[in-house]
């Protein structure tokens, strides 16, 4: 089956009770048992459900691997992998991240005896000189958020095998539309399923997949023990969502690419981060993993002033100023007041997030209208 076909029938059969197309909202805690022990497969809602368990199956497929997982957000997603450590392991990070995922790192697990290493890895040779016996994951996010850094998932996989250490990536940015981190040797692929999978901006979710039965299984287990997990009217609606994932991605990358040329080629334009210009850093490393270079995009102003920023994105009427990413809908964000806003101009700034960056989420709109929109508020 080719992606586009497994986005609407991937790991899906009809309901065997009545036919129906979609799975039905299955709203229930608990399943009738004939003799105790006797059930259909189904005990409890928090260990299985059969709508979650359809939406799992879509997971797996979509992104090439043989078991998934849904859970409450992608928080608790990356939570789960976490627990697979124990006190005394050592994680290799990527250092420019989604912020919710440093904090968890930073302000849960350090004071449970883990130990992070957040690095820049557009270099994947650095990585080995952060590895030791200790070290037991690398946590890689790509594209990355807000920069749109670009790390080679193939070349950090040689590094993570060679050591015997897991790899997980962060698909949120790209989806498997555009990259399948599982087939470029990653063990486990994340996913904040609140933004593209879902794509309509009004679910909270998360995803894992993975190849392995044994890896599988120990996530299982996590996840089951401490319950982080969706309930079955947000699996239905992220499992409609993944239906449409392709043509959504298909509008995504060409209006992103639109709206990047546009302001490249703009006079108040400093700079445009976004995977597709050749300029960009790592374009050959982008175009090697990824189908398309997506809908994100930063850009900086001329002047690198906080104000002008602040009113750019206020201006904006299309593009709504909105945390989040990956819905149909355009939005913009001002990192150094809203996301970074709690890090130390210092210390943003060393990553490039500086006062004038502004971050895009090019939705699926009249290309025409987002380019005017962009226009009014830089003029
Ligand atoms: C939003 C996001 C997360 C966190 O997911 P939630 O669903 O908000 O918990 C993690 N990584 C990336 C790249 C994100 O954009």
């Amino acid at each position: 089956m080719k992606f586009n076909t497994k986005t609407i029938h991937g790991g899906q059969e009809h309901d065997k009770a009545y036919g129906a197309v979609m799975p039905p909202i299955y709203q229930t805690s608990t399943y009738a048992q004939s003799t105790p022990g006797g059930h259909k497969g189904y005990e409890y809602s928090r260990t299985h459900n059969p709508t979650r368990n359809a939406l799992e199956n879509a997971f797996a497929s979509i992104e090439n691997g043989n078991y998934g997982l849904a859970f409450g957000s992608g928080l608790a997603a990356i939570d789960a992998i976490i627990k697979l450590l124990k006190p005394g392991d050592e994680v290799v990070s990527t250092n420019d991240l989604y912020g919710g995922t440093y904090r968890l790192f930073t302000k849960i697990y350090e004071s449970f005896g883990i130990k992070f290493h957040f690095i820049g890895m557009e270099n994947a040779d650095k990585i080995e000189s952060y590895v030791n016996n200790n070290t037991k994951l690398i946590w890689v996010e790509t594209p990355t958020n807000p920069m749109l850094n670009i790390i080679d998932i193939k070349a950090v996989s040689k590094v993570a095998k060679k050591h015997n250490i897991l790899l997980a990536v962060d698909n949120t940015f790209a989806t498997p539309y555009l990259q399948r981190p599982l087939d470029l040797g990653a063990d486990i692929v994340m996913h904040s399923a609140t933004k593209y999978l879902g794509g309509h901006s009004d679910v909270v979710m998360g995803a894992l997949v993975v190849k392995n039965k044994e890896l599988a299984d120990r996530l299982y287990f996590i996840q089951n023990a401490s319950g982080a997990i969706c309930g079955p009217q947000d699996s239905f609606l992220v499992l409609r969502g993944i239906k449409t994932l392709h043509v959504r991605m298909q509008r995504h990358c060409e209006n992103g690419k639109a709206v990047a040329e546009f302001l490249a080629n703009h006079p108040k334009i400093e700079k445009v981060y976004w995977p597709g210009f050749e300029t960009h850093p790592n374009h050959e490393i982008a175009k090697s993993q990824m189908d398309n270079f997506g809908g994100m995009l930063s850009f900086t102003t001329k002047g690198n002033d906080y104000d002008a920023s602040v009113k750019i994105v206020e201006k904006l009427k299309i593009f709504t100023l909105a945390e989040s990413l990956g819905g149909v809908e355009s939005l913009s964000g001002h990192p150094a007041s809203m996301t970074h806003a709690s890090i130390p101009k210092e210390e943003r700034e060393k990553t490039g997030v500086i006062d004038s960056l502004i971050r895009l989420s090019v939705g699926i709109e009249d290309i025409d209208d987002l380019i005017n929109d962009l226009k009014q508020a830089l003029d």
